[in-house]
């Protein structure tokens, strides 16, 4: 083997390796931004619907390349990323998302294949809060929920008027912006995020090579 392609599989595995450590921070805010959640739910009694899955139909649903990570570094781990690769490959970028899976039972619902790695978005939507010009944060809550249990939804927004700690959406995209400014900071349409992140471990992204010579 020449040096040439040693120093080529070294510079790769370190850089896998500065990816894991990314994933790593990003599955770490992921871990915190659960837990508030789960407070937030129990103190609201806000819920998805069961079954539901609605959101994840919508094809305007972005990501970072950041929030792809964990997903994609579990299907290189698990041998799974050819598969996904062809997969996104057949699939137009601005679709429904790639991981969405109908329920064959209940048509129009269904779930995430991959929930415990899902992105920032599709764990922030409904149990999160935005500000608006006022400096009011509020509750951001799907048509579907508020049509359901408007109630709840509007007794939320009162307990966060007053003080009631709720996920922050800014917040959380801030601290994944911080990890890595390029791979973090753009937004895709979900399936491309996915599409770059699963190039970028696989080395295989044009972004990824862009990168390494800048
Ligand atoms: S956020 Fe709304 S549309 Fe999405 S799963 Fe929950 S209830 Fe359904
Ligand atoms: S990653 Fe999962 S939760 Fe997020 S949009 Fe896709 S199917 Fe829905």
């Amino acid at each position: 083997m020449g040096i040439l392609s040693t120093w080529r599989i070294y510079i790769f595995k370190v850089i896998k390796m500065i990816y894991r450590q990314y994933a790593k921070k990003v599955h770490k805010i992921y871990s915190q931004l659960d837990r508030q959640i789960e407070s937030f739910k129990r103190a609201t009694g806000l819920e998805c619907l069961d079954p539901c899955g609605q959101c994840c139909l919508n094809p305007h649903v972005e990501a970072t390349i950041l929030e792809m990570l964990p997903l994609s570094l579990h299907l290189l781990g698990t041998g799974q990323a050819e598969f996904w690769l062809d997969r996104i490959y057949e699939r137009e970028s601005n679709t429904k998302c790639i991981f969405f899976q109908n329920s064959p039972d209940t048509p129009h619902h269904g779930q995430c294949l991959f929930y415990n790695k899902r992105a920032l978005i599709c764990r922030l939507f409904n149990f999160s809060a935005i500000k608006n010009k006022k400096d009011r944060w509020l509750l951001v809550s799907c048509k579907r929920l508020k049509d359901s249990s408007s109630e709840k939804v509007i007794k939320a927004q009162e307990m966060i008027d007053n003080g009631l700690d709720v996920p922050k959406m800014n917040i959380y995209a801030m601290r994944i912006f911080n990890i890595n400014v390029h791979l973090g900071s753009k937004y895709y349409p979900i399936n491309m995020a996915f599409k770059i992140a699963l190039e970028t471990v696989l080395m295989r992204s044009k972004f990824f090579f862009r990168k390494m010579a800048s």
